[in-house]
């Protein structure tokens, strides 16, 4: 694989796949980050005297259509998107109806120094999520060296983002900006970590973060576990959690990995108190008590004050600090505190010297709210990718360049 900064782009056709997957309301993009993001990448192609076809996928048309037959393909056309991009480009975006039609090829062939292609929503087709060899390889074409911006669906080996990346030569295919940044944050906390390590790992349900705890037994010296999914380690161990969010079909998986981070000499920390609520909703009366003594009819929505003191301190002494999941329901003001303590505490040990990594969906929202979005090491646009990465997986968005 190429360097994308030392990458002489001039008189080549570049096609670049970008995550322009932004949400769009009445018609109007709503929230363009991802897109701004894609920008100093396909401005630096431009600026070297290169032409971008940029490639992308726009929500799931073929899935959505079949559930819903009032909507139609309308309703995911890239077209809604490409004023915007040529605006932020500042430059002349055209548009092909077909990413592999012959539209497609003769607007690329002709494609002029400085110009950009946008390819219509390649999930149009099953090619592209289906990985179709004929479809990567007819993409392919269109240009003459690959670029893969797109972080967020790293995890796939859909056709533009894995599978095309067989038909350039290792010297014309590479990472663009914003995926080479994703990476080496994510690398940097897995391969590099200076200790002591911390995880924070919160959110709803254990079971969808049972993959990463196990992973990260292997590299973190420290875990702290917040959210709704603390709730089933306090049942496993004898807890009375009243109403709160548990998994009962979990409870045997919750003690094993207590027994195996034990084992490995890992410190697993629970909250031991919480902010409770009479009924799941922003006006709920609230009340706090021990992690072990909910009564019937409370549940926990939030870390409690003597958790936040914990958690905090923790979080303070480290030097490296990957967060993923929310610790209470923060999108609640009532239940928002625990998660902005931890979120203050992340960006102190920011400050201190620490490297500190937010990804995955909520935590990033939280981040976002609370502003401080600008004080951590590295906050990713990656959800799903980033989440696979830390379980140890090999994605096959970076395995497709790298080979
Ligand atoms: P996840 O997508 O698994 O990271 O879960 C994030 C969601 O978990 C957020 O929408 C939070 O509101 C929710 N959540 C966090 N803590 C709790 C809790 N104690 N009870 C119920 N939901 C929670």
């Amino acid at each position: 694989m190429s360097k994308f900064s030392n990458y002489n782009f001039s008189g080549k056709k570049a096609l670049v796949r970008v995550d322009f997957n932004v949400p769009i309301k009445d018609g109007k993009i709503t929230d363009d980050t991802r897109m701004r993001a894609a920008v100093p990448t396909l401005k630096k192609i431009l600026t070297d005297g290169g032409s971008v076809i940029v490639m992308s996928h726009w929500g799931r048309p073929l899935k959505e259509i079949k559930k819903d037959p009032s909507k139609d393909f309308a309703d995911f056309t890239l077209k809604r998107i490409q004023d915007h991009l040529a605006s932020l480009l500042d430059t002349e975006v055209h548009f092909a109806t077909d990413p592999v039609g012959n539209e497609a090829q003769l607007k690329a062939a002709e494609l002029q120094t400085g110009e950009v292609l946008l390819l219509e929503n390649l999930r149009f087709t099953q090619h592209e999520e289906g990985g179709d060899r004929d479809f990567a390889e007819k993409l392919a074409k269109l240009g003459d060296v690959y670029v893969n911006d797109a972080f967020g669906t790293a995890h796939r080996a859909h056709a533009s983002t894995a599978v095309i990346a067989d038909f350039f030569d290792a010297d014309n295919k590479m990472f663009g900006l914003l995926m080479e940044g994703e990476i080496d944050a994510a690398e940097k906390v897995m391969n590099e970590a200076q200790k002591p390590f911390t995880a924070i790992i919160g959110g709803a349900k254990v079971s969808d973060k049972i993959l990463i705890i196990e992973n990260l037994l292997e590299k973190a010296t420290d875990i702290i576990i917040g959210g709704g999914m603390a709730y089933t380690f306090f049942k496993a161990q004898g807890g009375k959690i009243g109403n709160s969010l548990c998994e009962d079909d979990r409870l045997d998986m919750a003690n094993d990995l207590l027994k195996k981070a034990e084992a490995k000499g890992v410190c697993i920390h629970l909250p031991s108190d919480s902010i409770l609520a009479d009924k799941f909703a922003p006006d709920a009366d609230t009340s706090s008590s021990a992690n072990t003594e909910i009564p019937d009819g409370w549940m926990g929505l939030d870390i409690g004050p003597i958790a936040c003191d914990t958690f905090s301190k923790v979080v303070k002494e480290s030097k490296t600090i990957l967060w993923n999941g929310p610790m209470g329901v923060f999108e609640m003001d009532k239940f928002q505190h625990g998660t902005k303590t931890i979120a203050e505490a992340v960006v102190a040990a920011t400050k201190a010297g620490a490297f500190s990594l937010v990804g995955g969906g909520d935590s990033v929202a939280a981040v976002n709210k609370f502003g401080f979005a600008n004080d951590v090491s590295y906050v990713s646009t990656g959800g799903g990718a980033m989440l696979e990465f830390f379980e140890g997986k090999d994605l096959p968005g970076i395995a497709a360049i790298r080979k």
